[in-house]
């Protein structure tokens, strides 16, 4: 009776997606260092990344808009590893925050430094820290900085 052998082979899969016209011009806009949403015609919601139906009224969105690189820390989790080559690795404690861009009703989600995880905490004001240069793909925007505590008050 032939004996079971257990072998782990790594496997790397490289494709290409279609993403879209509206990620594209997402992609196209963090190229240049600008963070594009769409507004809804009727009911004037603004939501980032660039979809193509409100998500309230079900309107069809197509107006591409410019939102601000600045905004609030809404909320957030502390990371300790990461996936380096598909293999999960032990890592420095880093935010991965939820943000709320000025004139955006939607939020985005993006590493966010100059704060240590334990004093991280909701409401912190924040601005997007761009790839120098940029390139043509998500990691233009390369994460977002705590510029100063907000005077946002939480009610809590
Ligand atoms: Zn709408």
């Amino acid at each position: 009776m032939p004996e079971n052998i257990n072998v782990l082979v790594p496997i790397t899969y490289v494709y290409k997606n279609r993403v879209g016209q509206f990620i594209e011009s997402y992609i196209k806009g963090l190229s240049q260092k600008k963070i594009l949403g769409v507004k809804c015609p009727k009911c004037k919601k603004v939501y980032v990344p660039p979809r193509s139906v409100c998500g309230k009224c079900f309107s069809h969105l197509d107006k591409l808009v410019e939102v601000s690189q600045e905004g609030i820390l809404e909320n957030f989790t502390v990371g300790h590893v990461t996936i380096d080559n598909g293999e999960l690795k032990d890592a420095p404690p880093y935010i991965l925050g939820v943000i709320k861009l000025k004139k955006a009703d939607s939020t985005i989600t993006a590493i966010v430094k100059g704060v240590e995880p334990k004093d991280a905490k909701s409401g912190l004001a924040v601005r997007a820290v761009w790839k120098e240069p940029p390139e043509d793909n998500l990691s233009s925007l390369d994460h977002f900085e705590i510029i100063r505590p907000s005077a946002k008050k939480r009610g809590r």
